[in-house]
């Protein structure tokens, strides 16, 4: 492709890729929430290749957009932990784009993601990281999503007509913390005021509400011919469940199992239970483009290939962001992941040190019935799957963080540094 120049890339589709931080497959309509948080992302749905079985390969939001664009496990690209840039060596699926005549746009929202923390800013022509920690006095990490909207027409009206675009649209809302969009709350009157769980879980439905909203005015501003959407999150959100808000340290579902829905030229309406990973997505977009994997990508085409019902996928978690001293960050480059997940068909192994928990998700989709004892034969043949994991991708520990004062601000009020 790179051969036959410009007028080869003009011909090349568009690709948007619209990602939402924190976003909970299970609370979209379209992957049966009864609450009715999603009319745009329900629509897309409608017209997409929808699939039921997406989970992140880590629930945090730079190592697993790093994982998504590199194809790569964060074990190997080095980026495990929010604050860890990733680094140069690894192909990065904008620049790859941007390498075969994409114009290359990007709206970032989440601090994690600002170019000098993350420095996914590679490849990209405009890489918009620009808000600040204080609004109104008050220290926010995110930016609102009609700010994300209002950015990302204005750079859609400055396009390059004579070049493919790739754009990179980022909403943060869902993520902590959750906002009362009051003309969101779909479900106000049945919610028990006393019923802390119940509220907060209101308010998460409301942000999710609010972004759709956003999407909403940024899809009818794109163009519908020789375009792709890719729809999707970085990781999901613990809403009491396991007696755990949040994100980043559990690998339960609630924060694991996330929207991916694919759109345009030649993709079928379709629904797949195939087993698919966050490192999926680098090699699924270069292959809508007529693309081949670079050498040291990992995932696979989930649309030529799609995988197996039997697919291995292995997820480790290593905490939240990069800790806040300098000599104890030293030492995380030696730190074992905190979590483990080994996902095989139905069943699901979460190894924590010495401890295991075994899950069957179809029978037992809210992983509340360990079937650890009853099933050691199987805890112990999925539990070589993480040994061989562990052993075939060694990790690599030379990445190193660099804070600023601003940067710690902006990871503790995510939650991040406690
Ligand atoms: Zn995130």
């Amino acid at each position: 492709m790179a051969v036959c120049g410009a007028a080869c890339a003009a011909a090349l589709p568009d690709i948007f890729l619209i990602t939402v931080d924190t976003l909970r497959a299970d609370h979209l309509g379209c992957y049966g929430y009864p609450v009715n948080t999603s009319p745009t992302i329900d629509a897309l749905a409608s017209r997409s290749l929808l699939f039921e079985d997406f989970v992140c390969d880590v629930p945090l939001t730079a190592p697993s957009f790093g994982a998504m664009f590199t194809s790569q496990y964060p074990r190997l690209n080095g980026n495990v932990r929010n604050g860890l840039p990733l680094p140069d060596r690894p192909a990065y699926l904008p620049e790859l784009l941007h390498d075969v005549g994409y114009q290359t746009f990007c709206v970032q929202s989440n601090w994690t993601l600002k170019r000098d923390l993350s420095r996914m800013d590679r490849g990209f022509d405009e890489y918009d990281d620009s808000f600040s920690t204080k609004r109104w006095g008050i220290a926010v990490s995110e930016r609102p999503g009609d700010d994300v909207v209002e950015r990302a027409l204005e750079l859609l009206a400055r396009r390059d007509p004579a070049k493919p675009l790739f754009f990179w649209i980022h909403f943060s809302d869902p993520h902590a913390p959750y906002k009362d969009h009051r003309e969101f709350h779909r479900d106000t009157q049945r919610i028990p005021k006393n019923d802390r769980a119940a509220q907060t879980r209101a308010r998460y439905d409301s942000e999710v509400a609010f972004t759709d909203d956003c999407i909403a005015r940024v899809m009818e501003k794109l163009p519908r011919e020789n375009a792709f959407v890719v729809f999707l999150a970085d990781h999901g959100e613990s809403l009491y469940e396991h007696g755990y808000v949040g994100h980043g340290r559990r690998i339960y579902h609630d924060n694991l199992r996330v929207p991916l829905l694919i759109s345009g030229p030649g993709i079928s309406p379709l629904r797949t239970k195939a087993p698919a990973r966050g490192i999926d997505i680098a090699p699924t977009i270069l292959g809508l483009l007529g693309m081949a994997p670079v050498q040291g990508m990992l995932g696979t085409d989930l649309i030529k290939a799609p995988p197996a019902h039997d697919r291995v996928r292995v997820v480790e978690t290593y905490g939240g962001a990069v800790l806040r001293l300098p000599g104890a960050r030293a030492l995380m480059t030696s730190q074992p992941p905190g979590k483990i997940g080994v996902i095989v068909g139905p069943w699901k192994l979460i190894i924590d040190g010495s401890r295991t928990e075994l899950f069957n998700l179809e029978t037992d989709p809210g992983e509340l019935k360990d079937l650890s004892r009853a099933e050691p034969d199987r805890v112990q043949h999925m539990r070589s799957f993480a040994e061989q994991f562990e052993s075939t991708y060694p990790r690599r520990k030379e990445v190193k963080a660099e804070l600023s004062n601003e940067d710690i601000e902006a990871l503790k009020s995510q939650g991040y540094l406690d």
